[in-house]
């Protein structure tokens, strides 16, 4: 009988890589073979449900777009709501703004003004945390809507770029399934 492989082995077996995409030099870390397995995709969002189970989040904030695939399912899980955080120009109601820094130049994200009321406890999500960059900007644009970002999740981390620290000093603790070495 096979036995039950770990969750990260099966996380490794199916993140797809791609070496110099969007440019040369980096390894793209494809979640779209992950996310078309049933089972792998079943257990990772299990995994990242897991630790918040029965405290009571309000809201699930996923980042666009991979964001809102495990948000979607992870909220579906927690009986929690959605919100999304967007790129500039996409929502169409009140909105708050961030800018934060790629690695050229500068980008924005939003969200609606009205999607978390003060206190309300967030989990925020994406697929991958690299610099840190993106995720910082969306915690500080919920924290600015003073919501209680009980903690940041991704389904991996690239640790040599160091972004778990940038969220960790923001007060949010991160919670990742699987790291990968370089960028
Ligand atoms: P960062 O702001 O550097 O932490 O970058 C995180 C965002 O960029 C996430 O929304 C990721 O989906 C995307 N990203 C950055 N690096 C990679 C990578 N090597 N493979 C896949 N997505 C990436």
């Amino acid at each position: 009988m096979k036995m039950q492989e770990s969750l990260t082995e099966e996380l490794a077996q199916s993140i797809r890589a791609i070496e110099d995409y969007p440019k040369k030099g980096i390894t793209f870390r494809d979640i779209t073979t992950l996310l078309q397995k049933a089972r792998p995709f079943r257990r990772a969002v299990d995994a990242l449900v897991h630790p918040y189970i029965g405290i009571g989040l309000d809201q699930i904030a996923g980042i666009e777009a991979r964001g809102f695939i495990l948000g979607g399912a992870i909220a579906h899980q927690l009986t929690a709501g959605f919100v999304p955080i967007r790129k500039k120009g996409k929502l169409p109601g009140e909105k708050v703004t961030i800018a934060y820094s790629l690695e050229y130049g500068v980008d924005e994200m939003e969200m609606h003004r009205d999607a978390i009321k003060p206190g309300e406890k967030v989990l925020l999500v994406d697929d991958l945390i690299a610099t840190g960059g993106t995720a910082e900007a969306a915690v500080k644009l919920l924290q600015e809507m003073e919501a209680d970002v009980i903690a940041a999740c991704f389904v991996i981390d690239l640790p040599d770029l160091g972004g778990r620290k940038k969220i960790e000093a923001l007060g949010v603790p991160v919670r990742t399934l699987i790291e990968f070495d370089g960028d």
